[in-house]
């Protein structure tokens, strides 16, 4: 569907997927609680919400925060929970989970509010 190249700071599509399977993946995957939000441009937003954090925060923050298991283990059943399953697999993929969703309206508890600003959330 698309995917952030934090290397060239780029979001590339896969124009091979066709929307109406996009539209769907995002509703399965926000029923079974992956991802923050069903809306059909839920992928594109998240990786529009890596490239303004990498932004945000700079390259070695970008890299530290995308690293597979750096979301702090104490705050992974609040993510998954508040979130999504997928928010919990990074920092970077919270952050963008986050802003994919705020950015189709969900409003999301302090807990998540807070973490978003702490780890320079756009
Ligand atoms: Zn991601």
């Amino acid at each position: 569907m698309a995917f952030y190249d934090a290397g060239r700071k780029a979001v590339y599509l896969n124009p091979g997927v066709a929307p109406v399977e996009a539209a769907q993946a995002a509703v399965d995957n926000f029923a079974t609680s992956n991802w923050s939000s069903p809306d059909p441009h839920h992928v594109l937003l998240h990786e529009f919400g890596h490239f303004n954090h990498h932004l945000a925060i700079g390259d070695l923050g970008f890299r530290a925060a995308i690293k597979r298991g750096s979301v702090p283990w104490s705050d992974e059943p609040m993510i998954m929970r508040e979130v999504g399953a997928y928010a919990a697999t990074s920092n970077g993929n919270f952050v963008a989970e986050v802003f994919a969703g705020r950015c189709v309206g969900r409003k999301f508890p302090s807990a998540v509010t807070r973490l978003y600003s702490q780890l320079g959330g756009p």
